[in-house]
């Protein structure tokens, strides 16, 4: 049976006048993409010091430049999959490479992350009295058979095949939330994030967004993996962290859907590029994965009606704003 204990007294460590007016936040995987940007949002706030735990596998350095230094700031390169030991008050749990390239590479090592990170994660907020925020993702839907999306839907996924380190994985990791969470009183948020993009994103990660971009600025065919009518709804970064952040504030577990609910064909979006970008480029269709989702589109009444959130940035907003960013770091200029 169920014991629901009350949730563990902080750190005495916390308590010191040190750091009675500031607020420690650790971030695991903030030089990923989503993690810094997160980053940025949580340094702009005086009262916050912020703990960057991540392994570079696909973040960088280089996302958190500007923080490197600052007194508020900490980095320190860590694996999750082993202990970690820090006194924190605010846990958002973001490590897991996100782009299929990079999860596929060491599926082994991806569920180790999502399993036994997610377990230490949740030691350490249970041993200090941190609530723990876990960036879960749209894949524990699986190949959906409702759409849109809601919360209460349970998910189609394949337990075997070769996404399943992932979506498998975070369903495990969020099964592990809810059971720190009953068994040991841990404030728990859950997060059910959908395709995000932005500046920033790994320039050949094979996520679409990302390969469209930089295709179009290279001067080569946007690749639409066949049939192309396949659906995605794609939510800008900084939308994303502002429901992060109102989602850790907030008094809900969730799971609460996170995306945009714009939804675009893969034909559709490579069309959208095109014209935004570079109308002279070809669209060529090629050879897709196996188990690839067909259609994809949050339901976020939830995330509106208990966190007052929806996302503000449109596709062709947020296009031109990433295609800036890689310009820069592809050094091209656009294609007259
Ligand atoms: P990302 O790959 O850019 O960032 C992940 C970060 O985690 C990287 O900095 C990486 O180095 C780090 N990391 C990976 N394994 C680690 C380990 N074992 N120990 C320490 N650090 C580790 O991905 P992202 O797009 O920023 O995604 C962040 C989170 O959001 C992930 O949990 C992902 O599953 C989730 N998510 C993202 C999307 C999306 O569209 N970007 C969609 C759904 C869910
Ligand atoms: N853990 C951690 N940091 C901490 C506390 C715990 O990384 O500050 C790890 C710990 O090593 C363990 C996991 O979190 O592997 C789960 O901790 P819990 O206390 O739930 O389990 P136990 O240590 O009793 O197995
Ligand atoms: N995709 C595509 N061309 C690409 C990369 C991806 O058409 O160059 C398609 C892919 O088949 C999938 C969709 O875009 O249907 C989203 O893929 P992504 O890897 O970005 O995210 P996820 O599958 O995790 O939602």
């Amino acid at each position: 049976h169920v014991v629901t204990k009350k949730p563990p007294t902080p750190s005495p460590l916390r308590n010191s006048k040190f750091f009675q007016s500031n607020m420690r936040i650790l971030v695991t995987g903030g030089a990923g993409f989503i993690g810094s940007h997160l980053v940025d949002k949580l340094m702009e706030n005086e009262k916050n010091e912020v703990i960057v735990a991540d392994n570079f596998f696909t973040g960088s350095k280089d996302n958190l430049r500007k923080w490197i230094g600052h007194p508020r700031f900490e980095l320190i390169r860590h694996d999750i999959t082993e202990p970690l030991l820090v006194e924190v008050d605010q846990i958002y749990h973001l490590a897991c490479p996100a782009s299929p390239i990079f999860y596929k590479h060491n599926p082994v090592k991806t569920i180790k992350t999502n399993v036994m990170g997610t377990m230490n994660m949740l030691g350490l907020a249970k041993r200090v009295g941190a609530r723990i925020l876990l960036t879960s993702t749209s894949e524990v839907y699986g190949d959906p058979l409702e759409h849109p999306q809601t919360e209460e839907y349970w998910g189609n996924v394949n337990p075997i095949g070769v996404r399943s380190c992932y979506d498998e994985g975070k369903r495990v990791a969020e099964t592990l939330m809810f059971d720190y969470h009953r068994q040991h009183g841990i404030e728990i948020r859950i997060a059910r994030i959908f395709n995000t993009y932005g500046p920033r994103m790994n320039i050949d990660d094979g996520r679409v967004v990302s390969n469209f971009i930089a295709q179009a600025l290279r001067g080569e065919p946007l690749t639409v993996q066949a049939p192309g009518t396949q659906t995605r709804s794609f939510c800008y970064v900084s939308d994303m962290v502002d429901g992060l952040i109102r989602l850790m504030e907030g008094e809900n577990t969730g799971p609460i859907n996170l995306g945009n609910p714009g939804e675009f064909t893969m034909m559709e979006l490579a069309e959208v590029v095109k014209e935004l970008i570079e109308p002279s480029i070809s669209i060529k269709i090629v050879e897709n994965t196996p188990d690839d989702p067909r259609q994809r589109k949050p339901n976020i009444t939830k995330a509106k009606q208990l966190l007052g959130w929806e996302p503000k940035i449109t596709l062709r907003q947020g296009l031109p704003l990433m295609e800036e960013d890689f310009k820069q770091r592809l050094g091209v200029s656009k294609k007259a």
